[in-house]
């Protein structure tokens, strides 16, 4: 059973902007899909929609066999990370990857048995007492992808989430996202604008065009020359 199923959806904003249209496709359990296509072409909004931060305003989406067009964010078995990885800045590493948690009404120690190790996973777990400004760009990069994986979510989304690092801890990040999506086992839903990411992280690539899906398919047969 894929662990995703997107049918027939579309997102109309407010003046007959229609940003993603008749989007069909079925995501398999664990597979790394990567989102491309030039700005503005409904990649973000899909995101959105599947977090539920965003309504659909058609079509069905199924996160395993359930319905959840109508589900809330933090009912959708599904974790956001942002270009923009705001991290509160009065909160220490580990009150930031335990807050979501927090929420949840988590028991205690498990939020602390999740954080520390997703701390471990991500090699941070020696900065847990820190507030966010004495980290790097790196450090708090990964601060954000660990509040996302202590909980434990069923599908992953990621929107650019390496953009706003340099070339350098770009490129290692990108090995460690694909280490970390081989070691949860979670589906990765991954959009982002640098053809090295997509040509090196995913199992599929979507390719969207003015809210329309235009390609789906392989690294390997999409990017190899004819
Ligand atoms: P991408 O992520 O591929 O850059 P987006 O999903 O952000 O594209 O946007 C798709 C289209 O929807 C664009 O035409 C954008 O201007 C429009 N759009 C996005 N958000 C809104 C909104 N809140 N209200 C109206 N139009 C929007
Ligand atoms: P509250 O705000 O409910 O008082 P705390 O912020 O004090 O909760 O911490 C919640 C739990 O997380 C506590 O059990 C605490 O021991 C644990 N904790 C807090 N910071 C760390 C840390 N840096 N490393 C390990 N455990 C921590």
């Amino acid at each position: 059973m894929a662990s995703l199923s997107l049918k027939g959806i579309y997102k109309k904003y407010q003046g007959n902007v229609v940003a993603v249209s008749d989007f069909n496709l079925d995501i398999e359990d664990k597979e790394f899909i990567i989102l491309v296509g030039p700005s503005g072409c409904g990649k973000s909004t899909t995101l959105r929609m599947i977090a539920g931060l965003e309504e659909i305003s058609e079509g069905e989406l199924y996160i395993g066999d359930r319905l959840v067009n109508d589900v809330a964010p933090k009912d959708r078995d599904i974790a956001m990370v942002f270009q923009n990885y705001a991290l509160y800045p009065h909160m220490t590493v580990f009150e930031n990857m335990a807050f979501g948690l927090k929420l949840r009404k988590t028991p205690k120690d498990e939020i602390k048995k999740r954080v520390e190790e997703a701390a471990r996973i991500l090699d941070i777990a020696h900065l847990l007492d820190r507030k966010p400004k004495a980290l790097s760009g790196g450090q708090r990069q990964r601060v954000a992808l660990g509040r996302a994986i202590v909980r434990e979510p069923q599908v992953f989304l990621l929107d650019e989430p390496l953009s706003n690092l340099d070339a350098k801890l770009r490129a290692q990040m990108r090995t460690e996202l694909a280490k970390l999506h081989l070691r949860l086992g979670t589906t990765f839903i991954y959009v982002t604008h640098d053809q090295t990411e997509a040509m090196t992280m995913g199992t599929r690539i979507v390719v969207m065009k003015d809210g329309f899906i235009q390609q789906v398919d392989t690294p390997q047969n999409l990017y190899s020359s004819p």
